[in-house]
């Protein structure tokens, strides 16, 4: 086994002890990008240099005696949707194509602070609009469970990079899905922190009410040490929660879930959810049973109509949004040859930077916000949000989560959904939820579908500002199917060439 195999606290470990240095991670991390990314295509951009420069800086702290953060000098992945001072920073849309932002986003920073070094971007659906990284202008990202496979969306990339033990962690966002949809369908970990939990500086706007930065790992510890060095109140996001960070390395530790509440959201199975991925949810809960928890059933009946709600409020917030890429500010310009006014100029350049499910979300979007139909379409679907945080408010009176499969089934083949966007859409009906309420939301691998054998998620939420809950059941969980299967389930996954 190699050193990328291992779980990034490990890493951090072998750092701490000195039979490791930064730079020999990072380098191995790289040997690894250099040999499977070309059939995996997790990243955008690789930012070696910057990398290797941050990595030796790390070592020679160390060298020195100074006391540094936990994951000090342990590489991460960097979803292309967050701002990196001078980095390229596209958001998978060619309307972007060279735009170096002069400025770090607020988690970018704190991962800098935090000594982590960041290997490069990852690739996206464009402006993180979709569940498959398809829409991405710069091609897909493939599954390393099987390369004709999806890896997710719109976090695909960064996804994929963890499972491609490309990177020991990584950071997606999350409007409706994009980091706990990609988690599943690759058998890793993925975390929406409640929102405001983490800053949304620097984040590139797709649905800013529903937007959220999160934390992506190979084990549930990992994603709640990267938590913890992401998350808590920024001044320069006024959505930004202004509390304590809840302790979710600690919860993560606990393994212990006895005489806890889990309720099993009777809307989210059934109809519409594969065989196989209900039955590894079930292995899920009798795995929690067995530890120790409650089990109840609860109903959230809007559920049903949250999906309805959520393609008019993502879609118009976008549309507002997505205006400010207007050909004079940031990115591409086409057609600027003299002639022409701005306006046209401005219509050539959207044509041309924006591909057709941006398009299809910024019409559907100034639809329904356009006078006339903004109380039938937007103000009903605000309504709707509203009866969807009410049901949550129930369930969480009845238990301490609530949990469900974290999507409806394993990963498809590349190009099987592109030409049907309502089916595409259909891949988040279990995550988007949460989003609407703005509570916490995580997936982690629950086993393999017996019919496919690829990863199924498991999904566990927790109220508003108690993310430790989902740590706390999550840890829990993962070690009882750890225990169980003997080894992390990334370990039954085929090998790419050069790996391992
Ligand atoms: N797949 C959903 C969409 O396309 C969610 C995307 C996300 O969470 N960024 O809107």
């Amino acid at each position: 086994m190699s050193v990328i195999n291992l779980a990034a606290h490990e890493m951090a470990a072998k750092l701490n002890d000195g039979s490791l240095t930064s730079v020999e991670l990072t380098n191995a991390h790289y040997d690894q990008i250099a040999q499977v990314d070309e059939a995996v295509h997790a990243f955008l951009y690789l930012d070696k240099e910057g990398a290797l420069e941050q990595a030796a800086a790390i070592d020679a702290k160390r060298a020195q005696g100074e006391s540094l953060a936990p994951f000090a000098g342990v590489p991460l992945a960097l979803k292309d949707v967050l701002t990196q001072k001078g980095i390229p920073t596209t958001c998978g849309s060619k309307m972007l194509e060279g735009w170096r932002p002069p400025y770090d986003a607020t988690v970018v920073t704190r991962l800098k602070e935090a000594g982590i070094v960041i290997l490069g971007k990852t690739n996206m659906d464009e402006f993180a609009m979709g569940s498959s990284t398809e829409n991405s202008a710069y091609g897909p990202t493939h599954n390393p469970w099987d390369l004709d496979r999806i890896p997710g969306g719109s976090g695909g990339g960064s996804a994929a990079s963890l499972a491609a033990f490309e990177a020991p962690l990584a950071i997606g966002t999350d409007t409706g899905g994009s980091i706990r949809q990609p988690a599943a369908v690759t058998g890793t970990v993925g975390v929406k922190p409640t929102y405001g939990g983490v800053s949304r500086y620097g984040l590139v706007a797709f649905s800013s009410s529903l937007d959220q930065a999160g934390p992506c790992a190979r084990t549930v510890l990992d994603a709640a040490m990267l938590h913890e060095v992401i998350a808590g109140h920024d001044p320069k996001d006024s959505t930004s929660i202004n509390a304590p960070v809840p302790q979710v390395v600690k919860a993560a530790k606990k393994l212990d879930v006895k005489g806890m509440k889990i309720g099993v959201v009777k809307e989210l199975q059934g109809d519409g959810f594969q065989r196989g991925v209900l039955d590894r949810f079930h292995d899920g809960l009798d795995a929690l049973i067995a530890a120790g928890a409650e089990i109840v059933e609860v109903s959230c009946p809007t559920f049903d109509y949250a999906l309805a709600a959520y393609y008019l409020i993502a879609p118009s917030e976008c549309s507002s949004n997505l205006a400010r890429f207007d050909s004079m500010r940031y990115g591409i310009r086409i057609g600027d040859d003299g002639n022409r006014g701005a306006e046209e100029v401005m219509n050539l350049t959207r044509h041309e930077g924006f591909g057709p499910e941006v398009k299809r979300r910024i019409i559907l979007g100034t639809y329904a916000l356009s006078s006339g139909y903004y109380d039938a379409y937007y103000g009903s679907a605000q309504k709707v949000r509203t009866l969807v945080m009410r049901d949550f408010n129930a369930a969480f009176e009845k238990a301490d989560v609530l949990v469900s499969p974290s999507a409806p089934t394993t990963a498809f083949k590349i190009g099987e959904q592109v030409d049907d966007p309502l089916a595409m859409y259909l891949n988040d009906i279990a995550t988007i939820p949460v989003n609407m309420a703005g509570i916490g939301g995580m997936s982690l691998p629950c086993g393999l579908a017996t019919e496919d054998g690829l990863p199924v998620g498991f999904q566990i939420m927790s109220p508003a500002m108690k993310d430790d809950l989902m740590y706390q059941v999550g840890g829990t969980l993962e070690a009882a199917l750890l225990s169980k299967w003997g080894a992390p389930i990334l370990s039954q996954a085929p090998e790419l060439a050069g790996s391992k």
